[in-house]
């Protein structure tokens, strides 16, 4: 039976709002804001403000000494943190922080918030579900948040709503990963809200958890998100200007062209998005800010054509704004995996470390 901490259960957290609102004394009050996107995703009136961090955040870490042994046999030694914050009265985020271990004790590190997509962050950290052992499959995410960790970078991987310790109990104990957004994401429609809007609030607590770690420049946070994850990443960076930097994989679609051609998850589904903006001119409020996008030209999830039709419209709002040098594209050759090799040049030369890993056995 797998074990998780009771808080990570966001079944009473999600009845509790649904009771509230059901009795009209709802706390998700919705936010009239100048911009149309806080509308849609930001949940409290505070929201809106990014200011976040100067308030207290609950949260706890604890050293984990197995998982930084098992994981620094992969490549350059690494230190690992379990970490559970709380991202609103009665929702705990789990995560894991990795700490490349460096030579020197810097300050003024980068951070990079990753963000999966469907199954759990134990698959972007490359371990088991159950964090019994390192992982032997890699899947479609390819182990991405290990992968920058070891290239040097303090990663913060965070995990989503609806995914691994974050299901509801009927998916977490019974049937894990199966369709796990259908009751959550059902429950949030009901109050006009959706999970990516709960998301996208997830991440910018995230980044005010980050900001508060004195090893962490506020200037150099940074997401990283795939699939589902890259579509958080979107539209959190777009509402957030302290993300300085933003990169994606298999992400980038228009929902129109998404919901026409292929069947979807729930967990794509926001009400009343289309009428606001779609996808692409969401990340196209991301310019000037760095944005590296990858796709692959196989990619059977998010099809590459229509990718190329969201494309145009990011290269559009970026080049208006002078900013066309900010944004990078890489497509590749595969399908709907995260690949890298664009994402991870990007963030050499715009988030340098600045600091040598330290490789000794
Ligand atoms: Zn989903």
């Amino acid at each position: 039976m797998p074990e998780r901490d009771p808080r990570l259960d966001p079944q009473p957290f999600l009845i509790k709002l649904l009771r509230q609102y059901a009795a009209g004394s709802d706390s998700l009050q919705v936010v009239n804001s100048d911009n149309p996107l806080c509308t849609l995703f930001c949940l409290h009136k505070k929201s809106t403000k990014h200011d976040l961090d100067k308030e207290s955040i609950k949260f706890e870490i604890h050293e984990n000494a197995r998982l930084s042994k098992l994981l620094s046999l992969k490549g350059p030694k690494l230190k690992v943190q379990d970490v559970i914050f709380e991202s609103q009265p009665g929702l705990w985020v789990n995560g894991y922080f990795l700490w490349p271990v460096l030579r020197d004790n810097s300050k003024n590190l980068p951070c990079l918030i990753c963000i999966p997509g469907h199954g759990c962050v134990e698959d972007i950290v490359g371990v088991g579900s159950q964090q019994s052992e390192i992982s032997e499959s890699h899947g479609y995410q390819n182990e991405f948040a290990l992968r920058l960790a070891q290239r040097g970078y303090p990663v913060f991987a965070i995990e989503q709503l609806g995914f691994g310790k974050r299901q509801f109990k009927e998916n977490f104990f019974d049937k894990p990963m199966q369709t796990s957004c259908n009751k959550p994401g059902k429950l949030l429609l009901a109050v006009n809200s959706s999970l990516l809007a709960f998301r996208v609030h997830d991440v910018k607590r995230a980044v005010d958890f980050v900001r508060t770690r004195p090893e962490i420049s506020a200037a150099k946070i940074g997401l990283v998100g795939i699939s589902a994850g890259g579509t958080t990443a979107l539209v959190s960076a777009a509402l957030d200007p302290r993300v300085k930097l933003t990169a994606v994989s298999g992400a980038l679609c228009s929902m129109v062209d998404c919901f026409a051609d292929q069947e979807h998850c729930l967990c794509n589904y926001v009400p009343g998005l289309l009428q606001i903006a779609d996808i692409p001119s969401i990340a196209g409020r991301i310019a000037p800010r760095f944005l590296v996008i990858e796709h692959g030209k196989n990619d059977s999830t998010n099809l590459f054509a229509q990718f190329k039709t969201a494309k145009s419209i990011v290269l559009q709002a970026y080049s208006k704004v002078g900013a066309a040098r900010n944004l990078v594209f890489d497509e590749f050759n595969g399908g709907h995996y995260f690949n890298g090799s664009e994402i991870y040049k990007r963030l050499a030369a715009t988030f340098p470390q600045g600091v040598e890993i330290d490789s000794t056995p």
